[in-house]
């Protein structure tokens, strides 16, 4: 499939050339929250001179959920505008997206933070009627990535995009595994695409701590390359394993319970430790299964979860469940079912299928609890 995003970076002028162009005499639809109005007041007073019309839709909110008021009021405001921007990263580029899937426009997002892999992915996480649902939606037109700006975005939001790509360890591991013990198909290109972001972005980790701008840049790109390997394979493969089943199985009873929902991001760094020890766990006992003398020669080259504990701290992201309040039964709960949320082979599959679950179990409680 073609992917036909323009990811664009802010040039020294202050200026997107290829988006601003394209807006040129267009009508544009601004959405933006309490935390991001300065970001699109900013931009607005650029694109007035090139747009023959602009509304913003604001939303006065500091942890904007996007329910069915929000998904409404965006629409209204969007409603015979040729194009919806979001300004935000995670809730608001769902809204845009779902915007502009439902008015047949295109959508776009000023990303305010690192924090996520979702920028590109055809999937809008909504909340709608009180329920959690995921749209299909078409992927944003237009990135635009402001260093400024993601640079000084709250430091969780971009120690929780440093965990999701420490994720990208496991879930690429659990790919290889899918591929010797059942023959799944890899998609090479994808995988490497994968794979040579994740290094680049972790081999910058001293710079990252640091917010340098080249630094910050490598960690977006990878959260990007995420959605456009995603987007190769048309499934999320190259993206998402066990780490991504453990972060959505906790998602789902937080939503269940009403509560506000940890960072993405930081349960699947917390998750990739888990999966990380799993993977030890049989090769230090040698436990035997199809593919595992080839499972092993990888397990080898993984970093150690002690190493990226040592990183996401550093970094200030949260490495134990209790942390993001989860407790004992739900995480015991999680290791045992978490492997049923995605119809995806992955190491959670193979410790359920071998029987190992309450072997692990006390292992995971007492490291990561
Ligand atoms: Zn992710």
């Amino acid at each position: 499939m073609s992917i036909n995003i323009n990811i664009e970076y802010k040039t020294a002028e202050g200026i997107y050339p290829k988006f601003f162009s394209k807006m040129q005499d267009k009508s544009l639809a601004v959405l933006c929250d309490f935390n991001t109005k300065p970001f699109a007041d900013e931009l607005i007073k650029k694109l007035e001179k090139i747009c023959n019309k602009i509304n913003l839709v604001y939303f006065d909110d500091r942890e904007l959920i996007p329910n069915d008021y929000v998904c409404e009021k965006s629409i209204e405001g969007a409603t015979g505008y040729d194009y919806v921007l979001a300004v935000g990263s995670g809730s608001l580029n769902d809204v845009a997206k779902y915007v502009g899937t439902t008015l047949k426009i295109e959508s776009g997002v000023l990303a305010t933070a690192a924090s996520m892999d979702g920028y590109v992915s055809k999937g809008s996480a909504l909340m709608l009627k009180g329920y959690k649902v995921t749209k299909d939606v078409n992927t944003p037109a237009d990135i635009l990535i402001d260093l400024d700006i993601i640079s000084a975005a709250p430091r969780l939001m971009t120690a929780a995009g440093f965990g999701d790509i420490i994720g990208k360890f496991t879930c690429l591991t659990d790919w290889q595994l899918g591929y010797y013990h059942n023959g799944e198909e890899i998609n090479k290109e994808a995988f490497e695409l994968m794979e040579k972001a994740r290094t680049e972005c972790v081999d910058s980790f001293d710079d990252l701590k640091r917010y340098t701008f080249d630094a910050v840049a490598k960690l977006m790109d990878a959260l990007l390359i995420a959605g456009l390997s995603m987007a190769m394979c048309g499934n999320s493969r190259p993206a998402s394993g066990s780490e991504h089943h453990i972060s959505h199985y906790l998602e789902m009873d937080f939503v269940r319970r009403g509560e506000v929902v940890p960072p993405h991001g930081v349960k699947v760094a917390i998750g990739t430790l888990v999966s990380i020890e799993l993977y030890n766990y049989l090769k230090d006992n040698n436990v035997q299964f199809k593919g595992c003398e080839e499972v092993y020669k990888l397990v080898e080259k993984l970093p150690s979860a002690l190493e990226l504990e040592y990183m996401l701290e550093e970094i200030g992201c949260p490495t134990r469940f209790s942390d993001i309040g989860v407790d004992k039964t739900l995480l015991a709960e999680t290791i045992a079912k978490a492997y049923t949320v995605r119809d995806r082979y992955t190491v959670l599959t193979l410790i359920n299928e071998l029987g190992l679950t309450d072997r692990v179990l006390p292992i995971i409680l007492e490291k990561y609890l």
